[in-house]
């Protein structure tokens, strides 16, 4: 299936020059979400995922679903105070701004193998700093699957060593 055809462009949003990705049509389109879904199940099985990770709030769109194919558990990746027990941080930049994420102490258990899925890769900070918390608690990030990559900001430069899947690049 051409997942492509699915996305759409939003010019100027959130700030003026960024060409936004949307994904709600994909995940509004049952057959090319169920699609999107399943190759990233097929990838998890590949990489031998045993818990998937996401970072709010699209990571969890893609993710759940996934672990859900899988049997298997989802732990969230969220901002700060959003976590209602106690957490890990990490900083991270944005492709549009700085912040910190927090995953739960207890999350991941000391050498599970993790699947980190989101729906977009683009500056790779994101990633890089979940997977930081992923590390900070003993997990083995096995994989990260993407919906969309937006290859000219050169994302996997951030996550050297880290096997990346992805469906549609730009
Ligand atoms: P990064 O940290 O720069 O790789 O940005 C990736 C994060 O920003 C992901 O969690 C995305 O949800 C979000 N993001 C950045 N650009 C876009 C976009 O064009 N469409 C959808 N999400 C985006």
């Amino acid at each position: 299936m051409d997942l492509k055809q699915y996305v759409t462009i939003v010019e100027d949003w959130p700030k003026e020059g960024i060409r936004f990705k949307d994904i709600t049509t994909i995940m509004d389109n049952g057959p090319a979400y169920k699609y999107a879904v399943d190759e990233i199940v097929k990838y998890a099985k590949e990489v031998g995922a045993e818990v998937i990770v996401g970072p709010e709030a699209r990571g969890f769109i893609i993710g759940c679903p996934v672990a859900y194919a899988l049997e298997v558990g989802f732990a969230p990746v969220r901002k700060p105070g959003k976590l209602p027990r106690e957490v890990i941080t990490a900083d991270y930049g944005l492709e549009y701004g700085k912040d910190t994420l927090t995953m739960h102490k207890d999350a991941i258990k000391p050498g599970q193998k993790v699947l980190i899925v989101d729906d977009l890769l683009a500056t790779g900070g994101t990633v890089e700093a979940t997977v930081n918390l992923i590390q900070q608690l003993g997990g083995e990030v096995v994989g990260a699957a993407f919906m969309i990559e937006l290859t000219y900001l050169d994302g996997r430069d951030k996550l050297k060593g880290i096997d990346i899947r992805t469906l549609i690049s730009y």
